[in-house]
């Protein structure tokens, strides 16, 4: 049985009694504990991290360039070790966990290029003899706050360009899979972080609260479902926190008659079921145009058929379990409720067979297969509600326009797709759908470490998108210094308001 604490100020912490229990999703056994902060645990974290600033944020841009990229090198030698971590306690397949990695690892890349990233501007002669010029400077103790189906990767989206910008970092994981952000802690240790500059508190709402609230952090990133998005936002800037917030989604590919079928088909299976759509990117809704539906369902049919079920560490598994018992009823909920507003349910989940079990609804662990429904009727819940497991919801639109507006008038604007060869319609697209994040002809738009990650309306609170240049800001607090070293020819006392002569 593992335990799994904090981590403060260089070293393991226990913390309060409080825990919460860890699941092996593939057996449904229980693997362990994980503590859950007090608002005194988060009180020691935030000390640590705020003790630790002012020698971080002195520390040059060359010496923190280089701790990220020795944490670079360690994270790389140690991605089997960290990839193996996350599916025990996630469920995904290795090959999946070792992919969150290697794009998490993608932004600690940019990150090392901090020294270019926090160039200023500066310009000669704005007024006689006087230069302006801006800098950026770090915010103090930020915190990172993050959901349970990337616990690599989403924290990195965050940290690496935190700290890299001089800041000190509080992380607070998902508690159900909280192992890897302690393998990380110690990984930062190896490459030279100093003590005290990450931290990680493990928990749930009573540490994400006193974070909100706690006078000495002074930014807050958050990813996680809607509610809790706007839950923390509103508690935060409340508080006086800079809070970016990135929330639930529910995308929608919209499928031209004129594409490719073979290319959808397969672009739908691999983003509606890679993780067993448990990701923010996954693709839920395929917007089939007519008269294209019934030959597209067919295509996919046939590769959902082909898929393979098993646990994360079976080689021969393409998609895993999902992440806890109760999140795997209540997404099995939706097979019955979608049949109920007037869906097809064309493929049963609950009847695929998973490797070295039986049919998945009878097999220990949290287990569900792949899963079609067809015929959803636009506006059901099946097609509105964030599922968030691998059901793919068919919905048959007569035209574009019809899908366009599907899309728009949905709550989410996280990521979507357009499936076409005819380059006109997709660049309407682009400029027409209210969505962060679009694919043309990709059906998982994420995009790479040097732009920023996310959605519009109730898939992102707050102004900001995460990493890339968005990240830095963030992170960051401008000024502008206007200089004049004097000489001889100053013009003495002069009480009206500065023009530029
Ligand atoms: P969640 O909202 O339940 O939890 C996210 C974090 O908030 C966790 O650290 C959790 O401990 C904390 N939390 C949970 N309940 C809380 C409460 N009442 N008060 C304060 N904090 C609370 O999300 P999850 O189930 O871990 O992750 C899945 C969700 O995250 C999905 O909705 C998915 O779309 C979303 N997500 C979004 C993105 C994105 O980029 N927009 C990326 C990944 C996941």
């Amino acid at each position: 049985m593992k335990s799994v604490k904090h981590w403060i100020n260089g070293a393991l912490a226990d913390g309060d009694d409080r825990t919460a229990e860890l699941f092996n999703p593939a057996t449904g056994e229980v693997s362990g504990h994980v503590a859950l902060a007090s608002a005194a645990d988060v009180d020691a974290a935030v000390a640590a991290a705020a003790a630790a600033f002012p020698a971080w944020r002195d520390a040059s841009l060359m010496k923190r360039s280089q701790v990220l990229f020795r944490f670079r090198e360690l994270m790389y030698a140690h991605r089997d070790k960290l990839a193996a971590l996350i599916s025990s306690e996630h469920g995904k397949v290795h090959s999946d966990a070792l992919g969150e990695v290697s794009r998490g690892l993608e932004v600690v890349e940019f990150a090392c290029g901090i020294p270019h990233l926090l160039k200023g501007g500066f310009s000669e002669g704005v007024s006689t003899r006087v230069d302006s010029y801006s800098i950026r400077q770090p915010l103090g103790v930020v915190a990172g706050i993050t959901p349970f189906n990337f616990p690599a990767m989403v924290p990195m989206w965050m940290y690496p360009i935190a700290m890299a910008c001089g800041n000190t970092f509080v992380l607070k994981p998902s508690e159900k899979d909280p192992s890897a952000s302690l393998l990380m802690a110690r990984l930062w240790q190896e490459a030279g972080l100093p003590d005290g500059v990450f931290n990680v508190v493990q928990g749930d709402k009573a540490a994400v609260d006193r974070l909100l609230e706690h006078p000495d952090v002074r930014g807050v990133s958050f990813v996680g479902s809607t509610p809790i998005a706007r839950h923390v936002y509103e508690t935060g800037t409340a508080h006086g926190k800079r809070v970016q917030a990135l929330g639930g989604a529910k995308n929608h590919m919209l499928v031209l008659p004129d594409a490719d079928l073979d290319l959808v088909a397969d672009s739908a299976v691999s983003a509606g079921f890679g993780s067993a759509g448990e990701r923010c990117m996954a693709i839920s809704v395929v917007l089939a145009v007519d008269p294209i539906g019934d030959e597209l369902v067919q295509k996919i049919v046939e590769r959902v058929g082909r898929l393979v079920i098993g646990p994360g560490d079976d080689p021969k598994a393409q998609m895993g379990p999902l992440v806890t018992g109760i999140h795997r009823d209540k997404v099995a909920s939706y097979l019955d409720l979608g049949v109920e507003e007037g869906a097809k349910l064309v493929v049963d989940g609950r009847e695929t067979a998973v490797l070295g079990g039986g049919k998945a609804a009878e097999t220990p662990g949290f287990w569900l297969g792949p899963t079609v429904l067809d015929h959803v009727p636009p506006g059901s819940r099946t097609h509105t509600d964030e599922i968030f497991g691998p059901v793919l919801s068919i919905v048959r639109v007569g035209s574009y326009e019809e899908g366009l507006e599907l899309i728009n008038g949905g709550e989410y604007g996280n990521g979507t797709a357009i499936f076409t060869n005819d380059g006109g319609a997709a660049r309407r697209f682009q400029n027409e759908v209210e969505v962060g994040m679009i694919g043309v002809n990709v059906p998982i738009p994420v995009p790479m470490a040097f732009y920023s990650f996310g959605g519009w309306k109730a898939s992102l609170f707050g102004d900001t998108h995460v990493h890339g240049t968005e990240g830095v800001h963030f992170y960051t607090r401008g000024k502008v210094v206007t200089s004049r070293w004097l000489d001889p020819s100053h013009g003495g006392v002069n009480l009206g308001f500065p023009t530029n002569g």
